[in-house]
């Protein structure tokens, strides 16, 4: 069995290989709402799990594309890793031509190529590694790739929670955080609010005493809704779209906000779900309407968590590089996961910068230990190890 250093240098002499199949997946691009687009790229990622001895089994959606679900048997008979991540992107069709997959000094740039195609190049990189080393994996594993990751996930939230319950632990390759590619063992949760004040409309200078003006009501709940942040317990609300009035000389009749809220503890989602609901309205005579409520629990550093992080921490030493954490704002499907009690750590995906932007790119120089950082993990003592 190689031993760490000669793990890196065995990634190392196949990084080619790793960075063309990324190039081949970016190369497909599969925006969340467009389904023959993401079964495209669903496809070809399943053709390479396949190849590797993995079962496949594509979860039918409708309005989105199908998930993809591997299974890959070991014959250790323990419970099963669950590999997590999406190959959806928030790019529509046609980004390609202004932002194409290329090479330019050490860096792969493309649509989602850090958020995270390169996550799913690791994944094959490492259970390839893994049969080459020992002939078998170590342990069973469970691959599941959803295809909604990036609007939500509501069509794959369930069989996530389902694959999640039956596997020891999580290990999710979305995007690592910062340069130096920390693994992230905290996400805020994430609600998404809407409020809508009815007022009474008017003409602005025939009957202005008539109207009740939804707008100036609005803006007294803006100023209510900031006063809920709480930067110390990471609870945060940002008003992010506005929308309200038809005419400059008519006395609005409607307006709204949209309110994204996000929570570090899953103990302040009730409280400030009750403190949206029963905002009151300044004038009476206007009317409140809140609607959405709380999307994605948050991922909470549980003792677990933090044990899994140290694995991962002592796997980079071993291959003598310092592997950070970090705890950020936003989410993945990891936060399902996290929430029900399943030891998950994310973030262990590619290096880079960018993500959701024209210059998204990923460090070529990273992903061999990154690769070797997963497959490390995929043979090693899983905390919660049965
Ligand atoms: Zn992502």
């Amino acid at each position: 069995m190689p031993n760490p250093k000669e793990r890196l240098r065995y990634f190392q002499e196949r990084e080619k290989q790793i960075v063309q199949f990324i190039r081949d997946m970016v190369e497909i691009e599969s925006p969340s709402d467009n389904k023959q687009a993401v079964d495209r790229v669903g496809a070809l990622i399943a053709s390479r799990f396949e190849g590797l001895g993995g079962r496949i089994k594509f979860h039918r959606a409708t309005n989105f594309g199908d998930h993809l679900q591997v299974d890959f048997e070991s014959p250790h008979k323990e419970k099963p890793v669950l590999l997590l991540g999406h190959y959806d992107t928030v790019y529509p069709l046609g980004t390609l031509a202004q932002m194409p997959c290329q090479l330019r000094s050490g860096h792969l740039h493309g649509p989602g190529v850090y958020d995270m195609k390169s996550g799913i190049a690791l994944m094959v990189a490492a259970i390839e590694a893994l049969k080459t080393w020992h002939g078998e994996l170590p342990r069973p594993l469970t691959v599941f790739l959803v295809s909604d990751e990036e609007v939500g996930s509501n069509s794959s939230r369930a069989i996530t929670e389902i694959l999640a319950k039956k596997s020891a632990a999580v290990l999710v390759c979305e995007p690592s955080y910062g340069p130096r590619g920390a693994v992230k063992t905290a996400r805020k949760g994430i609600g998404d609010y809407r409020l809508k004040v009815t007022g009474k409309a008017a003409h602005a200078g025939l009957d202005f005493e008539k109207g009740q003006n939804a707008i100036v009501e609005l803006a007294e709940q803006i100023r209510k809704i900031s006063k809920f942040v709480d930067l110390k317990r990471g609870l945060t609300l940002s008003v992010g779209t506005i929308q309200g009035g038809t005419r400059v000389n008519v006395v609005p009749v409607e307006a709204s906000v949209t309110v994204d809220v996000r929570i570090a503890h899953m103990k302040d989602a009730a409280g400030i779900d009750r403190k949206l609901r029963t905002l009151k309205p300044a004038n009476r005579k206007c009317k409140l309407e809140v609607s959405g409520g709380m999307n994605r629990p948050p991922m909470e550093r549980t003792k677990k968590i933090a044990e899994l992080y140290q694995e991962a921490a002592t796997i980079a030493k071993e291959m003598a590089w310092k592997l950070d954490e970090a705890a950020v704002g936003g989410g993945s499907d990891g936060n399902f996961t996290a929430a029900l009690g399943i030891p998950t750590l994310d973030g262990l995906g590619g290096v880079g910068e960018g993500a959701h932007s024209p210059h998204e790119s990923v460090d070529i120089s990273a992903l061999p230990r990154r690769a070797a950082l997963l497959a490390g993990l995929l043979e090693g003592e899983i905390p919660d190890k049965r």
